[in-house]
């Protein structure tokens, strides 16, 4: 049973990972903790966003939109590598997923196949929305892949996790495909060698 970093510590785990971090206006409290529960944590969910620019990408994930209000998770990865913070709580990034997949990152075991949207996983993972049309052709810059691989990282190293606990949107919920353009297996294979 993980509770959730303070605000602060989150802030400096990623500083410490030697990312850039900008804060995006009151992000420690801008969250959807008035509609469900935030924690235990249990992981770090890894997304891509379908924008193309940063600014927008930064401003939709921190405000959300239209049946889906923000903050869409807690970091946003721009391609410059850069990590926003728009939010800080229960953020409306991963949906409902299956229950047996999260067993399987609780326990750090090998994910079995996604086929149910039976549980909240707004409530327990982290979220990183990384900018990114999502189209399988739209580049990933490595100054971003690194950023993403040093993000994970620093979260599993506040909280005992190894690179097991990074998963993927597409990991959790049927029917979603992000992040696509390069695989979870070896974005977990660099996380696994940065917590050596
Ligand atoms: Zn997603």
């Amino acid at each position: 049973m993980a509770s959730p970093l303070p605000a602060n510590r989150f802030l400096d785990c990623l500083q410490d990972e030697g990312l850039t971090v900008v804060e995006v206006g009151d992000w420690r409290e801008h969250n959807r903790n008035h509609v469900g529960p935030w924690g235990p944590v249990h992981g770090v969910m890894i997304h891509h966003t379908v924008t193309q620019g940063s600014e927008y990408t930064v401003d939709l994930c921190r405000n959300g939109y239209d049946g889906l209000p923000g903050p869409l998770c807690h970091g946003v990865i721009t391609k410059d590598g850069r990590v926003h913070l728009v939010g800080y709580g229960r953020a409306n990034h991963a949906g409902l997923g299956d229950d047996d997949v999260l067993r399987a990152v609780i326990a750090e075991k090998a994910l079995p196949p996604d086929n149910e949207k039976n549980t909240d996983g707004n409530r327990h993972f982290y979220g990183f929305e990384c900018e990114n049309l999502g189209d399988g052709e739209d580049p990933w810059p490595e100054a971003q892949l690194e950023a993403i691989e040093r993000a994970a990282a620093a979260v599993c190293r506040q909280h005992g996790w190894t690179h097991r606990s990074v998963i993927g949107h597409l990991e959790w919920q049927p029917g979603k495909v992000d992040p696509r353009g390069f695989t979870m297996a070896a974005m977990r294979q660099r996380i696994a060698e940065r917590l050596k």
